[in-house]
């Protein structure tokens, strides 16, 4: 048997219904907060991941499926969405159409990283790029809406950290500085660490490697190389998340894995969902559209993984979506009566009720246990006696009320139903 590739998922009904729960109220807050949704296509060409992302990270280096067509194209499937969503916005000249673009997805991410709880080789993810503007306010906004999304589904356990990555010559200051701090303790680092020195030292700050966390405990903190403006933007966003009464916490080894990053940084984070524990991160990247052949515009952003989010909802029992109900079963009592059965069905599936019949001429029984355990509200007993006078028994399945029905009035179940409803 061909089983399904590891680290991919299955996503079964019964679970789609937490899937919906969480991505209405994606769509609903980004009504709220006025985004709109993008979405672009499964596979790019994979220069704009490597010149988006930066080589000297772990997505471009080890993780992303990149292979050639048969034209001889280079291909990734994609591994993150931001890249993809500045080189729509420059393609397709959305700057000149409004100066603030707020966009939002929700969509498949592919990297081929070592499955385990929480962390997947196909996940996906929502979340938002505000493109066009350098006010605080619009990085304070995109915390917000990642956070009021994350409390809606009623998650509680859950903390915001934020920290900032100022300019880029204060960054580099500070990657200079952290080099200098870290280089006599070459050994002591783990392999990837070592690696990192070269390549992407800031990545050092936020290992998983417990040498490397000791190691770097006493390394310089990025907030010590920040010039006044980065200091007041940074002051401005924390204002903000005060006064939208988001509790959050600095945290200057906050630098995340991408190269575009400047400003803020943030990341939101459950303490229930063991160690892949970073449900959403995000930050100002106001250099990525012109690296990718734009204009230079500001930018800000953040991507969710919905597994993780729902790993978290699941350890807190966030919430507990609607089953999915019938509003009616129709029960064929006689074989004769399937077209009439098949007709009903049709007549209020066109007034927009959830119908379900038998298509395996069950018996009476059979139907019944099958309209219990699909939730349906009422039963329409189509047959026997009753239909020979042109009506059927209509049952509340909740108060187990029956009443007879016209056959030829079938207008007056459905303003019976939509007056109960
Ligand atoms: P990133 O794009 O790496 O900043 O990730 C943003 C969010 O996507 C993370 O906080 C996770 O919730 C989720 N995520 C990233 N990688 C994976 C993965 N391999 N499997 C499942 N979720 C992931």
């Amino acid at each position: 048997m061909i089983k399904a590739i590891k680290g991919t998922n299955d996503i079964l009904p019964e679970e789609m219904l937490n899937w919906n729960f969480l991505t209405e109220t994606v769509k609903e807050q980004m009504k709220f907060f006025n985004y709109k949704e993008i979405r672009t296509p499964i596979f790019e060409h994979t220069a704009l991941f490597s010149r988006g992302i930066g080589e000297g990270t772990d997505i471009v280096s080890k993780e992303m499926y990149s292979f050639t067509d048969r034209s001889e194209n280079n291909v990734t499937l994609k591994p993150e969405m931001t890249a993809s969503v500045v080189r729509a916005f420059i393609e397709h000249s959305l700057g000149k159409k409004a100066n603030l673009n707020k966009l939002f997805y929700i969509s498949p991410m592919f990297r081929q990283e070592r499955p385990q709880a929480g962390r997947l080789r196909q996940f996906h993810q929502f979340g938002v790029e505000a493109i066009g503007n350098h006010n605080p306010s619009l990085d304070a906004e995109v915390i917000q809406v990642a956070y009021e999304i994350l409390t809606n589904i009623g998650l509680k356990e859950i903390e915001v950290k934020i920290n900032s990555l100022g300019l880029p010559e204060e960054r580099e200051s500070f990657t200079y500085k952290l080099k200098e701090f870290l280089i006599d303790k070459k050994d002591g680092l783990s392999e990837d660490s070592k690696n990192r020195l070269e390549n992407n030292v800031l990545r050092i700050i936020d290992s998983k490697d417990r040498g490397d966390q000791q190691l770097i405990k006493n390394a310089p903190s990025i907030l010590d190389f920040l010039g006044s403006e980065s200091l007041e933007h940074f002051e401005k966003v924390k204002d903000l998340l005060t006064i939208a009464k988001i509790p959050f916490s600095v945290e200057p080894k906050l630098v995340r894995g991408l190269d575009y990053y400047t400003h803020t940084t943030f990341e939101i984070t459950s303490s229930k969902v063991g160690s892949q524990s970073a449900l959403c991160g995000g930050g100002r990247y106001n250099l990525l559209i012109e690296q990718l052949g734009g204009a230079s515009t500001p930018a800000v952003g953040f991507a969710a993984g919905i597994e993780r989010i729902l790993l978290a909802c699941k350890a807190e029992e966030a919430f507990t979506p609607n089953e999915d109900e019938l509003d009616i079963y129709i029960v064929c009592l006689d074989k004769e009566l399937e077209n009439k059965v098949f007709e009903f069905a049709s007549f209020f599936r066109k007034n927009n009720f959830r119908i379900e019949f038998d298509h395996s001429s069950k018996s009476v029984k059979a139907q019944m246990r099958e309209a219990n355990r699909l939730n349906a509200k009422y039963v329409l007993f189509v047959g026997g006696e009753e239909y020979e006078k042109g009506q059927a028994q209509f049952k509340n399945m909740t108060t187990s009320e029956q009443e007879f029905v016209d056959l030829d009035k079938l207008d007056d179940i459905v303003s019976l139903i939509s007056k109960k409803n």
